[in-house]
């Protein structure tokens, strides 16, 4: 299946479709010119001094740090907001509002990305799912309280040590804050945010479920898999859903659902050319 005739069929499911469902892993960055943290290399080429200290992203992305550490705990996540805090998000976020007020689709995003993209790039905030939170917003380490708030600190990093200049506090106890962020081996992540968005999702669904719905799904791997079974999940449940699956390493999905074996702005752009055919 050639890439083109894929992207003619993605347009004409775009063309017929009510709802468009944009589900996004972390293949989603790339273009934005994130890093991949895929496997120890990935992680270690975009942080060399997590490599000289033999520390994996399973081992980074911990909340302990912030107990026993937090200026180390805070080291990686003050380095990464303010990463995405300078981020421009590629032009595939404006191809996909584009469509969704060009075509008259309803549209909902679903990601496992943190980093607060899709609301840089004008998506509705009340229209966004981010599955295992967000950079964006900071909760009590311990947790004192269910508050989570948004994160306004200026954090400065030092790059060679991956140490933080200082460290975010709670405003109600004084112990570290830390990100709103679903971290491996958490036990002390507040879903609240994130079970709102999904309820307003739940809600989305509901409404829609009755309609031809698009599923644009991208750069989700198999690893951490959530957002595949995501689009699959309504794929194969909803009867007028057609899931569109953009990835240059794990495209496959079972017809009648489409697959773009590329990366997210060229499978998007290829979709942009066939559209203007119709
Ligand atoms: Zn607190």
């Amino acid at each position: 299946m050639s890439l083109q005739t894929s992207a003619a069929d993605v347009a004409r499911a775009l063309t017929a479709a009510r709802a468009l469902v944009v589900t996004a892993g972390a293949g989603m960055g790339v273009d934005s010119g994130l890093p991949d943290f895929r496997g120890p290399e990935g992680f270690w080429s975009a942080y060399p001094p997590y490599r000289r200290l033999g520390l994996t992203f399973e081992e980074a992305a911990n909340p302990e740090h912030f107990e026993g550490d937090p200026a180390f705990g805070w080291g990686f996540y003050g380095h990464r907001t303010n990463l995405y805090r300078a981020t421009v998000p590629h032009a595939g976020f404006g191809l996909l509002r584009g469509w969704a007020a060009r075509l008259g689709l309803e549209p909902f995003v679903v990601t496992s990305n943190v980093d607060g993209q899709f609301q840089k790039a004008g998506f509705d905030e009340e229209r966004i799912v981010e599955i295992h939170g967000s950079i964006h917003h900071l909760q009590c380490t311990g947790p004192c309280s269910d508050d989570i708030w948004e994160n306004r600190e200026a954090i400065p990093v030092d790059e060679a040590t991956m140490r933080a200049g200082r460290v975010p506090t709670c405003p109600r106890c004084h112990a570290p804050s830390r990100p709103n962020i679903l971290m491996f081996g958490d036990w002390s992540w507040l879903p609240d945010r994130t079970r709102i968005q999904e309820q307003q999702f739940d809600n989305f669904l509901a409404r829609n479920s009755g309609r031809r719905i698009a599923v644009i799904e991208m750069g989700a791997g198999s690893a951490i898999p959530t957002i595949r079974a995501t689009s699959e999940r309504i794929g194969w449940s909803l009867a007028k859903a057609t899931v569109i699956r953009i990835n240059p390493r794990e495209p496959r999905i079972d017809p009648p659902h489409l697959s773009l074996p590329c990366g997210a702005v060229e499978g998007l752009e290829g979709i942009r050319r066939e559209l203007e055919k119709l």
